[in-house]
C-alpha cells in the first residue's frame, strides 16, 4: 500500500512540475517570442519587411498573395483614391528610382495597409 502510495505522490508530484515547466516556457516566450508568418506560420519571415512594415510575413507568401505586394506612391492614389496626406501617416520603403535616378528615391506601400486605409477613409460615403 505505501508503495502504491508513493507513487501515486510521486506522479502528482511529476505532473505539477510538468505544468510549472510549461508556465516557465510561456512566461519566458513573452520576452522572447517566436515570430511567425502570419499567414503560413512559418518561422522564417522576411526581417526586412517586418522592420518596414511591422508585418510578419515570409517570402513564399509575399509572392503568393497580391495583398502584399509592394506599389508606388502614384499607384496607390490611382488605384485606392487616397492622398499624400492619408499616405504620410503609411510606413514605407524607400527605394532609389533606377529608371529616373534624378527623380528621387521612390515610395514602396504594402498594398494591404493602402486598402485598409482607403476603406477607413471612405466608409462612412
Ligand atoms: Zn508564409
Amino acid at each position: 500500500m505505501f508503495f502504491i502510495h508513493t507513487d501515486r505522490v510521486w506522479k502528482h508530484e511529476f505532473a505539477d512540475t510538468q505544468r510549472k515547466a510549461q508556465e516557465d516556457a510561456t512566461a519566458a516566450g513573452d520576452d522572447q517570442e517566436t515570430k511567425t508568418c502570419q499567414e503560413c506560420g512559418t518561422t522564417n519571415y522576411d526581417k526586412k519587411f517586418y522592420e518596414e512594415f511591422q508585418i510578419l510575413i515570409c517570402y513564399a507568401c509575399r509572392r503568393a498573395l497580391p495583398e502584399y505586394a509592394l506599389i508606388t506612391k502614384s499607384a496607390a492614389k490611382a488605384d485606392w483614391l487616397v492622398t499624400d496626406t492619408d499616405l504620410y501617416h503609411l510606413p514605407f520603403m524607400s527605394k532609389p528610382n533606377k529608371a529616373k535616378p534624378q527623380w528621387g528615391n521612390i515610395s514602396l506601400y504594402v498594398t494591404k495597409m493602402v486598402e485598409q486605409l482607403s476603406m477607413n477613409r471612405y466608409k462612412h460615403t
